[in-house]
């Protein structure tokens, strides 16, 4: 491999039936609104092992749609952890609800159920109960849902997972998404998450109700089912608007890409827990934590975040990986250290494990089409950037006398 060629962290793989199913797309008669996106929609569902999906432009919509459909409004709460995309926080923020985090567990990176059920307790006395809480399944690893779902029915709230990350994991044998411990599942479709539709995002239930309000606020409150209408029915013209919804809708081009995506799905998760394996064994020996994957669940492996023993080398490490073309990237910036998350009151040493989680991980590049080759690159300049940057026993030994 060219040695000037970067390595992204991560992105799509796109196959030669990918791109003929768009083309079969662009020569029908439909490119939005056709028979695509309910056939993604149906094979999506079957894939999860869910009744309903409702496919959409992104997950950020899909999340707010869900929290929509749910009844989030001003003055509820709504909780998610702090080691995630701002998306899965903003969306409680569209409702004009209140957020609040729950620090991560600091083996999974996930949301810690011990904070969780404290938190709960404490919540439950002043009378600030949650009314949904969005648990991320961080790098694709399912997050302990039978504990929080014991959770929903102790306090009452709901639950929208936030799936973008874990599309193809499983939780105790069975696909994310088949709504056992939850209200709702959201996806994500961006190229660099497990499979792709360019843009898009989908949310899943196994509530008629709920996939119903979703589908309506998908596209603009409207609906064209005569046996609905709430006025008198004029003619064929007719629709109604029954709320204010969103243009959110999926295209038929994307669909088309889902679909054919969608056959790939267990040969993309096999091979980036392959990667996975390789990285684990490679970097056995660095001063370094190798991501948690318990051996009873199976990790989407949408990321590959390892985490520096010495977090005085955070940066450099980041930046001497960059700088050699590998373009690692920080999963994440805790949500509530953001500009306008701190404006709301949050502030510095609130979740103190998911910013010190921030202080030292580093998300390595994994991807299916990524190659043996590709793998010893970002083995050996972290090797390398490692020691450069690794205080050396002589300097600390002068220090101390
Ligand atoms: C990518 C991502 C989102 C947003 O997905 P989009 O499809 O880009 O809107 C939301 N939550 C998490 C955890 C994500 O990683």
């Amino acid at each position: 491999m060219d040695a000037r060629t970067t390595i992204p962290y991560g992105r799509q793989s796109i196959s030669k039936d990918d791109i003929q199913a768009v083309v079969n797309v662009l020569r029908s008669d439909w490119l939005t609104q056709g028979p695509v996106v309910p056939a993604f929609e149906n094979a999506l569902a079957a894939s999860c092992k869910i009744k309903y999906a409702v496919a959409v432009n992104s997950a950020t919509s899909a999340l707010h749609i869900a929290c929509l459909a749910l009844g989030v409004g001003p003055g509820d709460y709504v909780w998610t952890t702090p080691n995630t995309f701002v998306a899965s926080a903003n969306c409680a923020r569209y409702c004009g609800a209140n957020i609040d985090f729950v620090d991560i567990d600091p083996v999974t990176m996930n949301i810690s159920v011990t904070d969780l059920a404290s938190r709960l307790a404490a919540a439950e006395k002043n009378g600030k109960l949650p009314k949904v809480i969005i648990p991320v399944h961080f790098a694709g690893l399912p997050c302990d849902m039978k504990a929080i779902h014991a959770l929903s029915k102790k306090y009452g709230f709901h639950i929208i997972e936030d799936a973008s990350h874990a599309i193809g994991a499983k939780y105790r044998d069975q696909p994310i998404g088949n709504g056992h411990f939850s209200d709702i599942t959201v996806f994500s479709f961006h190229p660099v998450k497990i499979i792709t539709t360019a843009e898009g995002g989908a949310a899943v239930t196994n509530n008629e109700a709920l996939a119903a309000r979703m589908a309506l606020l998908r596209s603009h409150g409207i609906t064209r089912d005569s046996s609905a209408f709430q006025n008198d029915y004029l003619g064929p013209w007719q629709y109604e608007q029954h709320e204010l919804g969103f243009n959110y809708r999926l295209t038929d081009l994307q669909a088309a890409l889902g679909i054919s995506q969608l056959q790939r799905i267990n040969q993309f998760v096999t091979r980036r827990n392959t990667l996975a394996d390789q990285y684990d064994a490679l970097l056995a020996n660095l001063p370094l934590k190798t991501p948690y994957r318990p051996a009873d669940q199976l990790s989407a492996c949408h990321l590959y975040v390892i985490r520096l023993d010495d977090q005085r080398i955070h940066r450099q490490v980041f930046e001497t990986l960059r700088a050699e073309g590998i373009l690692v990237n920080l999963h994440y910036t805790p949500v509530h250290l953001q500009p306008y998350y701190r404006q709301l009151g949050f502030a510095p040493g609130d979740f103190p494990q998911a910013e010190h989680h921030a202080n030292c991980a580093i998300s390595l590049p994994v991807y299916p089409d990524m190659c043996d080759d590709d793998i010893d690159r970002v083995v050996t300049a972290l090797k390398w950037a490692i020691e450069q940057h690794q205080p050396t026993k002589e300097l600390e030994h002068a220090h101390i006398s």
